[in-house]
């Protein structure tokens, strides 16, 4: 059961003490308290853990400073959607807002190799009216010989080159919770010219003590990626994992599944499961059509399957696009093959926009029906 508060509520008040005095006399219940701080008003929702089943929703909305009770199943207590209730399926972070929808294109680096090829990506994605990018600093790899990312080292050229062409978000993945602490400190150093959303990769999605120590910031957001060989359910799991620890500004990525039937792609791709996660919970959700597909293969037409079905997701309702770009893709340290040219990033960007009107449209057409 979740107990939400007027807004601003005073944790000093009389009343908001006199609650937390009576929610301690529930028998076997448990309460974990989140508050969220924005801009202009702060949130207060009190989780109730335990046996809720026993407590009547009614008497609830009577306690002070309670404007509304909302009983959860059990699943995605968080992060879920649950009967009858409206609350946030968007955030915002430095100053751009990321919503079930709204529509963000992350076009850049797989991997950081060098400051030249940063600024030319950055300023390709400026050039191209877009506020967000991709930059890998921390690359976890097949094998131990391949190049690992230049980790910290870049850190301060991709900040300060962030901000010089007016990059408001870095998607960024992190291995390690040392990583974090680097992220912040560079940032620090840099004077903070841009922000992070930190992601947490296919191959971490179950790696719960790092997603509790991720999610116990709250001012990054974060990208989890689908884990590649686990059910969904699980990898919603996850995500709560982040959100049950304070931090529910997290986007849900789907990246594709490891399977041979996938075959050609790199990974079987799952993008027809970006409205099952906007059903399930109220995270915006990102399609990653480079790791998914992982080449630049064709149809007849000479459109990129990568195209297709970045096309395929977008219409399906995608929040963000998560794809590999790069000036010299032959000279690239990591996944050469599937970036995609500067050249065509006009296009693309003009393709997802096709998609992206033709699933407004079709959102429309479905309030039309009544
Ligand atoms: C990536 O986005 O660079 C990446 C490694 O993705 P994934 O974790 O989905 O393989
Ligand atoms: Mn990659």
């Amino acid at each position: 059961m979740i107990l939400i508060l007027g807004s601003n509520v005073d944790e000093q008040s009389a009343e908001y003490k006199q609650l937390l005095v009576h929610l301690a006399t529930l028998q076997g219940i448990q309460t974990r308290v989140h508050i969220e701080r924005g801009s202009e008003q702060s949130l207060t929702e009190i989780y109730l853990i335990g046996n809720t089943k026993a407590l009547d929703l009614a008497d609830m909305q009577t306690l002070p400073c309670v404007e509304r009770v909302v009983r959860v199943s059990e699943e995605y207590r968080v992060l879920g959607r649950h009967k009858d209730e409206q609350r946030e399926t968007h955030f915002e972070y430095n100053g751009v807002r990321f919503g079930q929808d709204t529509l963000h294109v992350f076009a850049g680096l797989c991997a950081v190799d060098n400051r030249e090829h940063v600024e030319i990506m950055m300023k390709a994605v400026r050039d191209s009216g877009q506020v967000c990018t991709r930059m890998g600093a921390y690359k976890p790899r097949t094998s131990p010989y391949a190049f690992q990312g230049h980790g910290k080292n870049c850190l301060p050229y991709v900040f300060e080159l962030a901000g010089k062409y007016d990059i408001k978000v870095i998607a960024m993945e992190i291995t390690h919770e040392s990583h974090l602490n680097e992220i912040l400190e560079a940032l620090h150093q840099t004077g903070n010219p841009t922000g992070v959303m930190l992601q947490i990769g296919t191959r971490n999605t179950q790696n719960f003590e790092l997603l509790k120590i991720v999610g116990r910031q709250t001012e990054m957001p974060i990208l989890l990626k689908r884990g590649f060989g686990i059910t969904l359910d699980e990898s919603l799991n996850a995500a709560e994992y982040l959100a049950s620890e304070g931090n529910r500004k997290v986007i849900f990525g789907l990246r594709g599944m490891k399977t041979n039937m996938g075959d050609p792609h790199r990974n079987f791709i799952d993008f027809a499961h970006v409205p099952v996660v906007k059903r399930l919970t109220r995270m915006p959700v990102c399609i990653d059509p480079s790791h998914s597909v992982g080449s630049r293969a064709t149809d007849p037409d000479g459109i990129l399957d990568m195209m297709h079905v970045t096309a395929q997701g977008v219409l399906a309702g995608a929040n963000m696009v998560l794809v590999d770009f790069h000036p010299q893709p032959p000279k690239a340290l990591v996944d050469g093959p599937q970036a995609m040219l500067l050249s065509e990033l006009p296009y693309f960007l003009e393709d997802v926009q096709i998609a992206r009107e033709a699933y407004l449209k079709r959102v429309a057409l479905r309030r039309c029906q009544g």
